[in-house]
């Protein structure tokens, strides 16, 4: 099985658009958005046909105040500062709840129990043979990590992450496991800082990786490539900046398969292929 992220270091660097259209290319391809604050990759498959619709939920401490004595060991246990202890009982304040199980193992009285909570919606949609599959997080809800875990699970032989973008612990979720990683940037200072804080992330993990330069435009591309250079690693594409792509993609569009703008995709997969990460 073959897994390639596509990570930028913020969003609007074109994150979607290089894992949506390559992953039209590959036949047989599943594309998993984990951008689950808000997916939009299904948007571009259109006329893709919903199989299913699956609730995520996650599991959180119930306090049952009969059995509990008041000991506080849960509260003092819990490292992530989502227990209060007020009235002599524990409070759960299940937003920052990391559903680690914890204060459960630590409760000498028997008085918690799991209750789960809903932490968003895992969709599936076919089209031709490719898959498609979009994470959802439910509105209020603050950690996407177990959600990011789920629409994970739905991997095949040829797999395209859509990360989040940035470089906190959903985006980590997301690339676990990844056997390569695209890093998509725009040729700015400030797209310059970003991207090096997902090298340092994708370097920490392990992950092989490579470069895309989106909207490219020769006269300030060195930015990026004068940095990939000074770090031996390599720049795979180059998309030029076109109002033509761009409108298409503001629109909501793959690009056509027999255009002129998919060779650049075209020779993506092809680096892809040789570098056997892809079939
Ligand atoms: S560890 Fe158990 S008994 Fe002690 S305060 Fe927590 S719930 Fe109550
Ligand atoms: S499950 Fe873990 S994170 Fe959640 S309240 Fe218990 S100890 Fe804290």
């Amino acid at each position: 099985m073959s897994k390639i992220a596509v990570l930028s270091g913020k969003g609007g660097s074109g994150k979607t658009f290089i894992s949506t259209n390559l992953s039209n290319i590959i036949n047989g391809s599943t594309y998993l958005d984990c951008d689950v604050e808000e997916p939009n990759g299904h948007i571009f498959y259109s006329n893709c046909k919903l199989l299913e619709d699956k609730k995520v939920y996650r599991l959180v401490p119930n306090f049952d105040s009969e059995k509990c004595n008041g000991c506080r060991d849960c509260v003092n246990f819990c490292k992530f500062s989502a227990l209060a202890f007020i009235g002599n009982k524990p409070l759960l304040f299940d937003e920052v709840c990391h559903s680690c199980g914890g204060c459960n193992l630590v409760c000498s009285q028997n008085a918690i129990s799991d209750k789960e909570i809903e932490v968003g919606t895992v969709s599936i949609y076919s089209k031709n043979d490719n898959t498609i599959i979009s994470g959802q997080m439910k509105i209020g809800e603050a950690s996407a990590v177990s959600l990011i875990s789920e629409v994970l699970k739905n991997a095949s032989e040829q797999s395209i992450i859509d990360c989040p973008p940035g470089s906190a612990c959903s985006t980590m979720e997301a690339i676990k496991g990844a056997d390569y990683c695209i890093l998509v940037t725009e040729p700015t200072i400030f797209s310059l800082h970003n991207i090096m804080m997902i090298v340092e992330l994708v370097e920490l993990f392990n992950i092989p990786y490579g470069f895309v330069i989106n909207k490219s435009d020769d006269s300030i591309d060195y930015i990026i490539e004068d940095y990939i250079k000074s770090i031996n690693q390599e720049l795979l594409i180059k998309i030029p900046f076109s109002t033509e792509l761009a409108k298409s993609n503001a629109s909501g569009k793959l690009i056509n398969i027999n255009s002129k703008e998919i060779d650049n995709f075209n020779q993506l997969k092809v680096k892809l292929i040789e570098k056997g990460i892809i079939k």
